[in-house]
């Protein structure tokens, strides 16, 4: 595996490379969640690259941008057992040289639910993914469901700009108790990590009212919300919508988005379910 650190270089072995190209897009501090992307690339591409930068961009003020976990030396060990070719991790310099200036604005999918709480969040990762496509110039790009948002905004912005790149969104890699592995779990102390369970237990118990007939939204969301209220979590949001758009939705119908992000202890959780509830 070749550790690059300028695009210059990684230019040079891209050029060079075996197509299909594939790209996993990472913030580090590797988990089995960043790895089953790599699995998946690696099944699918000749070349993959992984890229590991915690992009300043996609922080807001106040954020956890100087205490978010970093370990590259196990980072890269990792990435070199799942077989990857290519660990690109650039200096913030590398990817902002002085003067740069544009920004990336993908429009609806990118307002609500996180983007309430992280002003300015997905302007970064679209404007920073946009980047990585344009330096890595992949075939195919691995993003997981985990951010679901995240994977809506990305799948927008390929469209709108007409990127050709093919964007694979993986399922979510949970713990053996159902929480959504995460670098930010590193954050949570016994008690905290204790009560982080009750997200994924909101989402069974909307799914489970669900399965039993009920689609009106309200009647759903109680459900989930039940089960944070019983952990003492009280979530930023906890949201049904459209899994394709995004769009609002007060009833559970076609393919749903049901979304919840939540600060429990030091970490801010994000998790979801897209549920089929076709009356
Ligand atoms: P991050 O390093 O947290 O920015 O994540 C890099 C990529 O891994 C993103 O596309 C995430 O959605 C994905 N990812 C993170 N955690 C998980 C998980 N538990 N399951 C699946 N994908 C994940």
């Amino acid at each position: 595996m070749r550790v690059v650190r300028t695009v210059a270089e990684l230019r040079d072995l891209v050029r060079a490379a075996e197509r299909p190209v594939g790209l996993v897009p990472t913030m580090g501090f590797f988990h089995e969640g960043h790895l089953e992307l790599m699995r998946r690339a690696r099944e699918a591409s000749a070349t993959v690259v992984v890229s590991l930068f915690v992009n300043p961009t996609q922080f807001a003020a106040g954020e956890d941008l100087g205490s978010y976990p970093r370990d590259e030396g196990r980072d890269t060990q990792m990435a070199e057992a799942e077989g990857v070719d290519v660990l690109f991790a650039p200096s913030v310099e590398e990817v902002y040289p002085y003067g740069f200036a544009t920004t990336i604005d993908v429009g609806a999918v990118a307002t609500g639910m996180c983007a309430d709480h992280r002003p300015g969040h997905f302007q970064g990762v679209a404007t920073v993914v946009a980047k990585l496509f344009n330096m890595v110039q992949p075939d195919i790009a691995y993003f997981g469901q985990k951010d679901a948002q995240q994977a809506v905004v990305i799948q927008r912005m390929v469209r709108d700009l007409d990127m050709p790149v093919t964007v694979e969104v993986c399922p979510i890699v949970r713990e053996d108790d159902g929480l959504a592995m995460s670098s930010r779990n590193h954050y949570l102390d016994a008690e905290s990590r204790a009560r982080a369970g009750a997200l994924h237990r909101a989402l069974r118990a909307a799914e489970g009212v669900v399965a039993a007939g009920t689609r009106d939204a309200a009647t759903v969301l109680r459900a989930a919300r039940g089960e944070l209220e019983a952990a003492g979590i009280e979530p930023e949001y906890l949201e049904l919508r459209s899994a394709e758009d995004l769009s609002p939705v007060d009833r559970v119908n076609g393919s749903t988005l049901l979304a919840v992000a939540a600060r429990v202890g030091k970490a801010r959780l994000i998790d979801n379910t897209v549920m089929k509830g076709v009356s």
